[in-house]
This record gives structure tokens, sequence and C-alpha cells, in this order.
């Protein structure tokens, strides 16, 4: 099976090869809604709630975020998937979003770490395409993972990571990368290339990269090193080296928590996912101009969307201060199981080193705001978590930008 192979859909049941274009060669674009139906998951079972009992982690309710205090909740993720297993699971996933299983990229890693231990050094890709072909003969998650007492939790936590970076969306890209069904009929009956963009439905990556395309950047693992600044810490994040005014990227869509100065952050964002898991924080941004003009708590972004720009602000009381050798941008990832853990001695921060690499396989393109210091992204998406997100909170104080 080719993993790099593009699928185009020119109607229901029907799908055509096509060729590699550098933007858009991991997502399966779909001109009708499609049925992707993910294999059937329950992970609260009695065996669940034993193993979170025997681990100390307890039970917990899926897919929903408990209150502070209600019910159990996982305690603690160490998440060192590798870059190219994401890869290769998500690979997977798109492959077979239009086929029956779809297998989902999240039970394939959840497969490898209850195998593993989460100890992805053990890693071969032969385990993950050994399931994967399972899979497709037929067996079921809970069959191949019938011995497996840690695959709950596995499914729960790397969940939590993953379930909001993957889906259908809509998207605009360029005419000139569309295929012929996704544009109009011109006059001479032939698909009209005159416009510069065309909406279309994928299936694939809608989180993106934190640093705009285009734009430079230098990277090591450094999640855990030490910190002196303020009191011994741990590094809970991954810095990313780039220039001073480098366009930053909402990863996932998500609503704008907090914003403003921060002692240690400097000028820095945080924006939570609609389902509450996870929050984002972008920090060290420029100074004077640190944020995308609009931009308040509340605000609503869609992935992709410049939110700010790289800079060197933080470690100082004083508010505006760059105190920051080396420019770059801080970029960290907070699990939430329960909102106890927002804050506090329980707050579970995970390794984003290989996350990010794995993100770098879409970085939004953005194009200069002339007479300003701003820069925008040249294709819109419609992300339908946003949609739900709108329905839900229609009557609260939540602005949604225009666009
Ligand atoms: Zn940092």
């Amino acid at each position: 099976m080719s993993f790099l192979r593009k699928i185009f859909s020119a109607g229901p049941g029907t799908v055509l090869a096509a060729g590699l274009t550098a933007s858009a060669f991991f997502l399966v674009l779909i001109p009708a809604l499609i049925s992707a139906p993910s294999p059937g998951q329950d992970p609260e079972s009695s065996l669940s709630r034993a193993l979170f009992s025997s681990l100390g982690i307890r039970s917990f309710s899926p897919g929903s975020i408990p209150a502070a205090g209600e019910g159990d909740y996982i305690h603690w993720v160490d998440f060192n998937v590798p870059e190219e297993a994401l890869e290769r699971a998500f690979r997977w996933d798109v492959d077979t979003c239009q086929s029956d299983p779809h297998i989902s990229w999240v039970d394939l890693l959840a497969y490898l770490g209850a195998k593993y231990g989460g100890e992805f050094s053990q890693y071969r890709q032969a385990d993950m395409d050994e399931a994967a072909a399972r899979l497709q003969n037929g067996e079921s998650m809970e069959a191949i993972t019938e011995n497996m007492k840690y695959y709950p939790y596995y499914r729960e936590a790397y969940g939590a990571v993953l379930d909001g970076l993957l889906g259908q969306y809509e998207t605009e890209i360029a005419s000139a990368d569309a295929p012929d069904f996704a544009l109009p009929t011109g006059e001479n009956g032939e698909p009209d290339r005159s416009a510069e963009k065309v909406w279309v439905t994928k299936y694939g990556l809608k989180a993106f990269s934190p640093i705009a395309s285009g734009f430079p950047y230098s990277e090591y693992d450094d999640f855990g090193v030490s910190r002196t600044y303020g009191y011994r810490r741990q590094h809970l994040g991954h810095d990313m080296m780039g220039q001073v005014g480098t366009p930053i990227i909402a990863v996932e869509s998500g609503r704008v928590e907090a914003m403003g100065w921060n002692q240690y952050g400097g000028w820095r964002l945080g924006i939570r996912s609609f389902d509450g898991k996870r929050y984002y924080y972008y920090a060290h941004l420029r100074q004077n101009y640190p944020y995308q003009s609009g931009l308040e708590e509340g605000s609503v972004v869609q992935a992709g969307d410049v939110i700010g720009y790289l800079g060197r602000t933080g470690y100082s009381t004083t508010e505006n201060t760059n105190n920051i050798d080396e420019p770059h941008l801080h970029f960290g990832l907070q699990l939430i199981f329960d909102e106890s853990q927002k804050e506090g001695n329980n707050e579970i921060w995970i390794n984003c080193y290989e996350l990010v690499k794995f993100l770098a396989l879409h970085r939004s393109e953005v194009h200069k705001v002339e007479g300003t210091k701003e820069w925008k992204r040249v294709y819109e998406i419609r992300d339908p978590a946003v949609t739900e997100a709108q329905a839900h909170f229609s009557s609260a104080s939540i602005s949604f930008p225009a666009s």
C-alpha cells in the first residue's frame, strides 16, 4: 500500500488516484459528506475500571470533561510517541477513511503504547502494520487488545493528545492544485481555474505547526531540562528558535483562555481546545506588538490562524520586557482530564517535540498585511469543531471573528 497516495473522491463510492502536490499530499479530498465510523470503543469497561483502580488512576468518563472533584480521571501521561510512528499511524487512518474498517490512528498508537508499556524506544513499524492488517482482516480492536489491560488507559491518554488533530474539514486550496471536480465549469465546458482559490472538503490533518510556512526555525528536544529563572524547575514545553516577528499559528481550533503578561512567559497566549482536554501555551511573544489584532480573552481561533508573533519577552515582573536572550516560541501542551488539573501541583504537561515535528507536515501559509506589522493566513478553513462550539456557546459571551 502506498502511504503517499493522494486520493480524490469524485463522488460517493468513487475514488480516483491523482498526483502529489506538496501542500496537500497527505489529505484526502472529499466532495460529499462521508461516514467515517471509528471502531467501537468503550474505554469505560469493567476492565478499565479495574485497571485504573490498580494503577491508582481509577476510572473516568470518556468523552466528557469532568468538573473539579467529580469522579475519577487519569493523573499522569508520558507521551513519547516518535514522529515516524505518528506519521505512519496517521497515514493508516487517512488511507482508510473511506474504507471499512476505518482504522483510527489513535487506536493503533494506543495498541502500541499498551504493547510497549509506553516505551516507544521499542517501536517497530512492522508491529503497527501487523495490527492494522489484523483490523483489515476483520478482527476488532477489542479482539486484538483483549489481553492488554493497559490499552484503555493508553486510548484515553493518547486520545486526549491527538483526538482533535485529525478529521474532516473544509479548506481553501489554490485552484492550481485543485482536482477538476472541485472546480466550477467554465464557459468552454472545461474546469475553470481563473479563481485564485477554491473550497474543498478534506479528511486529514486539521492541526498546524505553530510556526507559519516559510519561516525558518530550529529546535531540539529540550523538554524537562533545568530552568533557574525564579526558582529551579523543569522546562515543561518545547522551544522553537526563530526570528522576532515570525507569525505564530494556532495549532488547533479553540478558545483564548489566557492572554497578557506573565512573569515567566512574557506576552503569552493560552488556548483551550473545545473538548477542554488540551491547553496550548504560546509564550515569549513579541515586544510591543505580541498579538494578532482583534484577539481577546474568549475569542475563538481556528487551526492555522495567525495568533501572535515570535519574540523574547518574559523573565520579568515588568510588562513588555525583553529578558529572554535567544528569540524563540515556547510552545507547551497541557492535558486536562479534570479541571483540578488546570493549575497547581497536578498539571500534566507533555513533551511535544515529536508531535511538533509531525505537525511540520502542515504549515499555514501567510501573507504580509501591507502597512501593518501583521501577517494573515492565505487559506481559510471551516472547522466543524468551531461550528459545534458556536452552537453550544451561542448564548455565551464568546466573540466569533468574521473570518
Ligand atoms: Zn521554553
